[in-house]
């Protein structure tokens, strides 16, 4: 029938638009280097801020004591505490609690969130139990996560540049989000000191290296996007301060902010994006993470329906409430394997009100997944095949074959396994035979927490 046509037609489109030949990938991982390149010469050198972390030596194994971490970056934060062996005992014990955070003060003022945070951390520390006291005498010390892009000032102060993800809290932007949430200990009378400010690229790095020395880069996939690495200290044009004594500085790369004319992006992505709270902004973001997909799904939804009655005559009414459609439901209807699609057809209705589906139709909303999720895991290797381009670790040098590890973490790269076996093969696609084998990809579970409390133990007052 007509609409039929008219539904493949759109659909084939998308695919067309949202094409990844690894000829593109290549493309699209020379720009990324070449913005590496840009944002490590100057400030403002380019859309990759590239920010210099302070983080200028790695855990050793060596750390010891009992340490917090605070992890803010999403739609939940964590509050954990980990008791360090020190040599060869690694982690002896550890806690966390998951809060989430109120939707309103996402959007509200600065005090406000960290009001919320500092009784949050405060109510997990009076559950300190057996083994979890802090030597008399002794402050507390914190490890601080924030995944939001931030100007270092030290290893344990930073202003926030911009939020992303759904956040937006004006009043914050420019502030030293340590000093806020200092205030906020305070007014409870909760002592504690932030020891280091990192973000979740930056704790994954750390975490990572901790349990393996040849981890050399962090990505995150989850509700946003980004990467870090450990960058040689001569090669950052804009460091001005002192060389540090290992050489070596981790860069926060701000990746979900690339942006090139080589992306595949669709008209689906650019009315995302102009109807976003940071329009303009987090391009490569908005096409990869799992804040966007099921959105991005969702508007093609609302096309077909639109313009090929793919629904039926009315356009049904809930396909038209931005996010309605998240992530982890695409991927439940992606890695639907029934013979009916019944997940498909339970998410529908469930989520969006229809209740009839043909197997036609569900067939064609899983391969809209796909292509949707496709794309995403694609560009994402092809970032990754960029920061080992940068590292000069894409090829097999002088016969050696040094061993790279990449410590993954993120909800998106956790859970949505169609994406992240797309991303490892497409990697390794890159990459080709040989050097291949040599370059790993390693989940880092919660990393990014253990990882801020490492930190927080190697910039202790107390070493
Ligand atoms: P954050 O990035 O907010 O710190 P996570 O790393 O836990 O938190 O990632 C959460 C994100 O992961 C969610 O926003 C969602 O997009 C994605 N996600 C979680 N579960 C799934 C799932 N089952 N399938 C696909 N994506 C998922
Ligand atoms: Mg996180």
């Amino acid at each position: 029938s007509g609409r039929w046509a008219r539904a493949m037609a759109i659909l084939r489109e998308v695919e067309e638009k949202c094409g990844t030949p690894i000829s593109k990938l290549r493309q699209v991982a020379d720009a990324m280097t070449v913005e590496m390149h840009a944002g490590l010469a100057s400030e403002g050198g380019s859309k990759l801020k590239m920010l210099i972390s302070y983080v200028d030596n790695l855990p050793t194994g060596d750390e010891k004591g009992l340490f917090y971490a605070l992890d803010l970056g999403g739609t939940n934060f964590r509050v954990l505490r980990v008791q360090l062996g020190g040599k060869d005992k690694s982690v002896v014990n550890q806690e966390f609690d998951e809060v989430s955070i109120p939707p309103h003060l996402m959007t509200g003022t600065s005090e406000e969130l960290f009001d919320f945070i500092a009784k949050a951390l405060e109510k997990f520390v009076a559950t300190e139990g057996e083994g979890f006291h802090p030597a008399s005498g002794r402050q507390r010390e914190l490890g601080f996560t924030f995944s939001f892009p931030v100007r270092q000032l030290s290893i344990s102060s930073g202003t926030l540049i911009k939020w992303t993800k759904g956040f937006n809290i004006e009043d914050a932007v420019g502030q030293d989000v340590v000093g806020e949430l200092t205030k906020s200990m305070e007014k409870i009378g909760l002592d504690m000191r932030v020891a280091a400010l990192v973000n979740d690229t930056i704790g994954t790095l750390a975490g990572g290296r901790y349990h393996n020395q040849d981890v050399a880069a962090a990505v995150i996939l989850g509700t946003g996007t980004n990467a870090a690495y450990v960058e040689r200290a001569h090669a950052i044009p804009k460091w001005h301060g002192l060389l540090p004594k290992s050489g070596e500085m981790v860069i926060n790369m701000e990746w979900g902010n690339f942006r090139s004319s080589h992306l595949p992006l669709t008209e689906y992505d650019q009315a995302l994006d102009v109807e976003s709270l940071n329009p303009g902004e987090q391009i490569f973001e908005k096409i990869i993470s799992g804040m966007y997909l099921g959105e991005i799904v969702r508007r093609v939804l609302s096309r077909l329906a639109e313009e090929a009655d793919f629904f039926g005559d009315t356009v049904p009414p809930k396909l038209q409430i931005p996010f309605i459609l998240r992530t982890p439901d695409m991927s439940a209807m992606h890695h639907d394997t029934s013979p009916d699609l019944r997940v498909v057809g339970g998410k529908l209705k469930d989520i969006l009100e229809i209740s009839s589906t043909s197997l036609k139709m569900r067939k064609m909303i899983v391969e809209l997944c796909d292509i949707v999720a496709t794309r995403g895991a694609r560009l994402s290797a092809a970032g990754i095949f960029g920061i080992l381009k940068k590292l000069g670790r894409d090829t097999v040098r002088d016969g050696e074959k040094q061993k790279s590890v990449i410590a993954l973490d993120g909800g998106l790269y956790e859970h949505y396994t169609k994406f992240s076996t797309c991303m490892e093969s497409t990697l390794k696609e890159l990459l080709g035979g040989e050097i291949a084998e040599s370059i790993v990809i390693e989940h880092s579970n919660d990393g990014s927490g253990i990882g801020a409390a490492l930190l927080a133990a190697s910039h202790s007052q107390y070493v």
